[in-house]
């Protein structure tokens, strides 16, 4: 359910709200931005007493949330969140890069890439320490010694991190090192990782499982949500699907539906979504049409020597003119780069 208070409801009036519902077994949360004061009401309490809130003083209307996930729900909040890291906005006006490339090797590789990536307009840089390989015999990702490299490097270079976690016991680690934690594909249902990002200061980005449903998908958002860290943004990488010319299908009807059903910024990561270097700008290009509010982009400084993933790895002057690319798009649409 979620309740709008009205404008001139008192602070008693609100509390009786709320003490009502706490002594259901219900969790009130209230919803950023306003007046109106808007409250969701979540947890497993009993069928939440909608027409009896309705009547209660102070309160202007009462709704059922019909989706399954309640606070990353546009019943919850109409206007797309906007989470902020410096002077960068996601989900703002302005489209957001996201670069750099998929494991941290060394300083010559970071230093080359970050540069190159910032000159072309990415304010994030994307980099693995921690690496979730299909073999346990590949290579793993450098740790906390990459995390302190790419740090170093990123400062450097005027770029805010983004780096992937793989288990809850690596947050104080993480949180050390890097702006936004990414949750990967493969972790997407990590119940016990989202659960812990909920208490977490910084922003939470959660990659859309290899085969979960954008309902699947949303419900991990509100897994790190329901534990009070609201700066949470959803990535569309592509999904499991029977064609092989490519190593997955961008599903952008998820991009649009993600849009509608939910007010957390999506990202879209053409990189993974394709696995071919070439097939990056086109779905990096549309990604920005449907309406993605920024991109995750691996690039490198020498794809045939990258340790992995060199093959979907854009090198930088193709970032650089995919990029110009990108700014027009995003004006087309109303936006910027
Ligand atoms: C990555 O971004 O480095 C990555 C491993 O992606 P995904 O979790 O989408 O496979
Ligand atoms: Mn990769």
């Amino acid at each position: 359910m979620v309740i709008t208070l009205r404008p001139d409801a008192t602070p008693e009036q609100r509390s009786a709200v709320e003490a009502r519902l706490r002594g259901l077994g219900f969790q009130l949360v209230q919803a950023e931005g306003g007046p109106p004061v808007v409250l969701a009401v979540v947890g497993d309490g009993s069928v939440p007493p909608l027409a009896e809130i309705r009547a209660m003083p102070g309160v202007a209307g009462a709704e059922q949330i019909v989706s399954p996930f309640k606070l990353a729900s546009r019943a919850f909040r109409k206007d797309t969140t906007v989470i902020r890291l410096g002077d960068v906005e996601i989900g703002g006006p302005s489209v957001v890069l996201m670069a750099g490339p998929c494991t941290i090797e060394s300083e010559e590789q970071l230093v080359r890439t970050a540069s190159a990536v910032r000159a072309a307009g990415a304010r994030i840089m994307r980099g693995g320490a921690f690496k979730p390989r299909t073999s346990p015999y590949s290579f793993q990702g450098l740790g906390e010694e990459g995390l302190k490299l790419m740090r170093r490097v990123a400062d450097a270079n005027g770029l805010f991190v983004i780096s992937e976690i793989m288990e809850k016991s690596q947050i104080p680690l993480l949180d050390r090192y890097v702006d936004i934690f990414q949750v990967g594909a493969r972790n997407m249902q990590n119940y016990p990782l989202l659960r812990e990002l909920g208490s977490v200061e910084r922003p939470v980005l959660v990659k859309r499982g290899l085969s979960a449903t954008v309902d699947e998908w949303l419900m991990s958002a509100e897994y790190v949500m329901s534990g009070g860290n609201t700066r949470v943004m959803v990535c569309e990488r592509g999904i499991r699907a029977y064609e092989t010319y490519t190593r997955n299908t961008l599903d952008l009807n998820a991009v649009a539906v993600a849009k509608s059903l939910s007010h957390l910024p999506v990202i879209v990561d053409p990189s993974h979504a394709s696995g071919v270097r070439d097939k990056v700008p086109p779905l990096a290009r549309a990604a920005i049409a449907a309406g993605a509010d920024g991109l995750l982009i691996e690039v490198h400084h020498d794809p045939e020597q990258a340790i992995c993933d060199g093959q979907q790895s854009l090198y930088p002057e193709e970032f650089a003119a995919l990029s110009a690319q990108i700014r027009a798009i995003a004006e087309a649409v109303g936006r910027t780069l």
